[in-house]
């Protein structure tokens, strides 16, 4: 229970009249501009594309002038005004994907160049998938555990004739696969609401998970579903994507604006707002923030990404923004304080004698870094059933090939060890580098069983010659 959770309104934001949209999120980075500076774009118009991830689109929010040169990874549009966007798609491209693919690869197409197909995750990965692919199954969550990113509630309020619109064309993608709706509590309110509103969708199964930090990771989904990742991919969306979904191919409409939530100690009123990419952070902090020192995090307390200050605008993946006042001194006599409001996994503060409380979450929490006590809570609270602590003292070592073995690729990147460790080790940022690591040595050594396949294919033709 922390202290600024977000609550259940969606509050507007001021039309921004400049935005600053950056080009590199946490999957996406837009490499290929489509666009020159000064020139004069309409919302919805392509700006950039990644071309490393199915040339994903990043989509002019509003209409504007491009200014390309003034601020380093950003796209500015400036002079910027809502008018009707529109959807730029290339409709010779169109005639030739129906030719080729029929009319669910133009629903994909669109998905992709209308700006929807970016909410897509590959369940097991968390890459974005292939959009031509055929998925073993699709997991939709409206729920979203951790502390402080925006509610699929919030999101769907309002909006839930929208939402199972969009779970039809999803199912509209598939042939025969199952679709795996995943809610808290099926029998609240909320989930009887949805569930009138799907009666009759055979291929919908609802799922309940306990309202607990991390069950709502895709990864330990698709696990507990028995989706094995050798069996083909699993693609899993939240309730915002399948809101953009049904935008997409119902409405033929770009998805332009996201509802987020801002949260945190630090955040006079937390709530939810609807903005657009680019929307400038200056103002947010304008508007929310009261702590002259903040730490500002794109995303939830256990996996969100500390903001630097050279990005001035949301980037397209943000689902949330988390304010902490930065503690920038040490407390004096820090450790002799009795702890009575602080709480800790090992319940070492007087706070354990007192029933559930509010904890104010600042930056300073239980101190600065030391190394590795050997307490093992980091395992006790890893969801995936691995030994972080083990993997940190491996890679500390730089034993990769023992770090395989503890089953690192099992990291379903939560952050709770990383939360729980009474030394501050970033164990979550290390077993992330290190599956990577893994991933390109895996690879490295694929390549070069190829080559040596090759070269002794050709030796062999050349000898039989
Ligand atoms: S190792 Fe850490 S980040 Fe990975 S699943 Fe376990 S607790 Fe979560
Ligand atoms: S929680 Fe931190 S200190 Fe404790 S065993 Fe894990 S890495 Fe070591």
């Amino acid at each position: 229970m922390f202290q600024g959770r977000p609550d259940g309104v969606i509050k507007p934001m001021p039309e921004p009249s400049v935005l600053y949209l950056p080009l590199r999120s946490r999957r996406f980075l837009f490499g290929e501009l489509h666009v020159k500076d000064g020139q004069h774009v309409q919302g919805g118009d392509v700006l950039a594309r990644d071309v490393n991830n199915y040339a994903v689109p990043l989509l002019a929010p509003r209409t504007g002038r491009v200014r390309l040169k003034e601020k380093e990874n950003h796209i500015i549009l400036e002079d910027v005004t809502k008018l009707e966007e529109h959807a730029d798609i290339a409709k010779e491209e169109l005639s030739h994907i129906e030719q080729e693919m029929g009319a669910a690869g133009i629903k994909r197409y669109r998905l992709l160049t209308l700006g929807a197909w970016q909410f897509f995750y590959d369940a097991h990965t968390g890459a974005l998938p292939d959009p031509l692919g055929t998925p073993q199954a699709i997991i939709v969550s409206t729920v979203s555990l951790e502390p402080f990113v925006a509610r699929g509630d919030v999101q769907l309020h309002n909006r839930l004739s929208n939402f199972t619109r969009g779970l039809e064309q999803l199912q509209s993608l598939l042939e025969y696969q199952p679709i795996y709706l995943v809610m808290p509590d099926i029998k609240s309110e909320f989930a009887n609401l949805i569930r009138n509103h799907i009666r009759g969708y055979a291929w919908v199964k609802m799922l309940e998970i306990p309202l607990t930090y991390p069950y709502d990771s895709f990864a330990i989904l698709a696990r507990k579903l028995g989706l094995r990742r050798n069996k083909g991919p699993v693609w899993a969306v939240r309730t915002e994507g399948v809101l953009a979904i049904d935008r997409a191919l119902t409405l033929s409409k770009p998805c332009l604006v996201r509802v987020i939530s801002v949260g945190g100690v630090g955040v006079n009123a937390p709530t939810h707002i609807k903005v657009m990419p680019g929307y400038p952070i200056k103002a947010i902090k304008d508007k929310y923030v009261f702590e002259p020192a903040a730490r500002i995090i794109n995303g939830g307390i256990l996996t969100g990404e500390l903001l630097s200050t050279e990005t001035l605008g949301l980037d397209t993946e943000c689902r949330g923004v988390t304010i902490l006042p930065e503690l920038k001194e040490r407390e004096f006599l820090g450790f002799a304080r009795p702890g009575w409001s602080r709480s800790c996994f090992a319940a070492c503060y007087l706070s354990a004698l007192r029933k559930k409380f509010r904890e104010r979450l600042t930056t300073g929490i239980r101190g600065e870094g030391r190394p590795c006590l050997s307490c093992n809570f980091c395992e006790e609270v890893c969801p995936a059933g691995i030994t972080p602590h083990l993997i940190h003292k491996y890679l500390y070592r730089d034993l990769l090939e023992e770090a395989e073995q503890a089953r690192t690729d099992l990291c379903v990147e939560c952050g709770l060890c990383s939360f729980v460790c009474p030394c501050k080790i970033d164990l979550r940022g290390q077993l992330i580098d290190a599956k990577k690591l893994i991933e390109q040595e895996k690879e490295e050594i694929r390549r070069e069983k190829l080559r040596q396949e090759e070269l002794a294919k050709k030796a062999a033709e050349e000898k039989s010659e």
